[in-house]
This record gives structure tokens, sequence and C-alpha cells, in this order.
């Protein structure tokens, strides 16, 4: 059975699948996870990578028929998706890795693309999550950290540098606390997940509460946490505000930690925003339906999109 790789490499594990195409939905054939082993360096990372995918390629082959025909891989940091290099990982301690080209080398010559792991979520969540069918739209994972994937017809805007996206970075706040970006009241540093569990550990003074523990007290009505809570809501409406009014997506998809809170998050979430646009449309506000698994199914989805504009460039009329 024809089929691709697909590879999420977060910054402790990797995510692995033997990737099926058919419509809409890329069944997995079989799926592996393991270790990055970061703390044995870069280096290492990379040729765990190497090996992880030589494996997989074996294993289709013994066990569908035919060795992988693509292979598609999400990595963190900063990704140039042109060149296929993995620029910068400050988990990862990488910089300017060559992984398609080390990849295709690997793998016999086989068509390699390299994403950024929120954009590769992003595309899987826009296509067959829950943005399905969204022309225009906006997700947002907030986890440890807040990122961006901006879509548009059916493919995610990377920008001119690899930068797009970063709507963790919008001054919400100005002259707020400083962000390890270099600026100060960054909306990352009141939203995300991390900063939940922060604000929310501070204010009930147990150093082990997190913010999975604060949506709990709103939910039970305790004040001081529905105090903290609502800060990191309206930090986050002034973000997704300001981005919407640039972007006028259709469907805006929050996932990551905070978002698993469900509708404690997204019922003043929206009357949040709703409260704060004026002549822009409302989007759609849902929660993001295919979890950690995302990153993976995109990267399945950018293996078959190359293949795709392979046939479609090579095949003369
Ligand atoms: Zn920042």
């Amino acid at each position: 059975m024809r089929h691709v790789i697909a590879l999420d490499v977060g910054g402790t594990g990797m995510k692995a699948a033997l990737a099926a195409a058919s419509g809409a939905v890329t069944p997995l054939l079989h799926q592996a996870r393991r270790p990055t082993g970061r703390e044995r360096g870069p280096d290492a990372v990379v040729e765990g990578i190497l090996d992880f995918a030589a494996e997989l390629r074996a294993h289709g082959e013994q066990h569908f028929g035919e060795p992988a025909a693509a292979v598609g891989v999400a990595v963190p940091g900063i990704v140039d998706e042109e060149r296929g290099i993995a620029a910068y990982s400050a988990n990862l301690g990488w910089r300017d890795v060559p992984l398609r080209q080390l990849l295709t080398e690997r793998l016999g010559g086989i068509p390699v693309a390299l994403g950024h792991d929120v954009r590769t979520g992003g595309l899987a969540e826009g296509r067959i999550g829950a943005g399905k069918g969204a022309d225009r739209f906006l997700f947002v994972p907030l986890g440890t950290g807040i990122a961006g994937a901006i879509g548009i017809d059916g493919r995610v805007e990377a920008g001119a540098h690899g930068f797009a996206g970063e709507i963790g970075h919008i001054v919400v706040r100005p002259g707020g606390p400083a962000c390890p970006c270099g600026q100060r009241g960054c909306l990352e540093r009141f939203a995300s997940a991390a900063a939940v569990s922060e604000a929310w550990a501070a204010a009930c003074g147990d150093p082990e509460a997190d913010a999975a523990d604060c949506a709990k007290a709103v939910a039970s009505g305790d004040p001081n946490a529905v105090r903290v809570w609502q800060e990191a809501v309206d930090a986050l409406a002034d973000g997704l505000v300001t981005a919407l009014t640039l972007l006028d997506p259709r469907t805006l998809i929050i996932g990551g930690g905070l978002a698993e809170a469900g509708e404690t998050l997204f019922t003043p979430l929206r009357d949040a925003v709703r409260r704060r646009v004026t002549f822009q449309k409302l989007p759609e506000i849902v929660p993001a339906a295919l979890g950690d698994t995302s990153g993976c199914l995109g990267a399945g989805l950018l293996a078959w999109d190359l293949l795709d504009h392979i046939n479609r460039t090579e095949v003369t009329p």
C-alpha cells in the first residue's frame, strides 16, 4: 500500500506514523514514539531522527509491500521550509541542520518535506481537524508558549523569514513583564498554560498548582481563581482581536494545554472577544480537535502535498 512517513519532532519526544492517503483524511497505518535524546546533544538528536526514519521505512517495506513514497517532518524552533533547513531550536540545541538533505540521503533519495511544528499542526487542524474545510483560519495553541498558524486556502503562511504567526509575542500589556524574546508585556507572558500556572501558583500559595488546577477552581466558583483566569482571558482576547483585525479568519482554533479547560475557557473567551470587536467580523472560536497528534498528521499531509506537487510538475499533459 502506498504510504508516507510522518514524523513530529518535539523538544523531548518524537511521534511517528506511516500514513496512507484517502481523500481528506490520512489514516495512520502504524504509530511509534521515542525520546529525542536531547541530553546527548544536537548531533545525537539528528542521528536519532535519521535512524527512526530509516526504521519506519523498513517497517513499511516489510508490512505494506513497499517502502514509503515520501517523508514529512515537523520540527520546533525556526524552520526554513523552502530550503529544508532546521535553522534553530533552543530546545534541541541545533543550528542550521540541513535535515531535508540528510533524510533524502539516508532514505535512498525519496522526497522530504520539512515543516515548522505549529504550522504543521495547524495544517492538520485546518484541513482534517477543527477547521475542516475553512478557507481562512488561525490556529493558536496555548502551551508552554503561544504560537500561531495562519491558514490560507489549504496551506499555512510561513512569512518571508519563517516567522509568520508568532502571536504569542504581540505586546498586549506595554511595559509589562519581560519576555525571553526581548520585548515586554507579550501575550505569552499572560495567557500561555505556563503563565496561568505561574499566576495561579502565586495566587493560591501552592507552588505545585498549575493551569488545570486553576481551571478546576474557576469551575467551582473560587473568586481568586476567577480573577487570575479572567486576566489571562482578557489578555488572550486582546491578542486575538489584533490578529483577527489583520487576518479576518473564518475560524479561530484554540488548542494546547489551556484549551483542555473546555467551556471554562471558551465561554468567557468568546464573550471577551465579542465585547472588543466593533467593525470586525466574529470568527467561529472552536477548540482544536486533534490533540497532540496534529503535528504528526500534519507531517503526513506535508508529505502527500509534496508528492502531489511533484506529480503535477513532472507529468506533461
Ligand atoms: Zn515575547
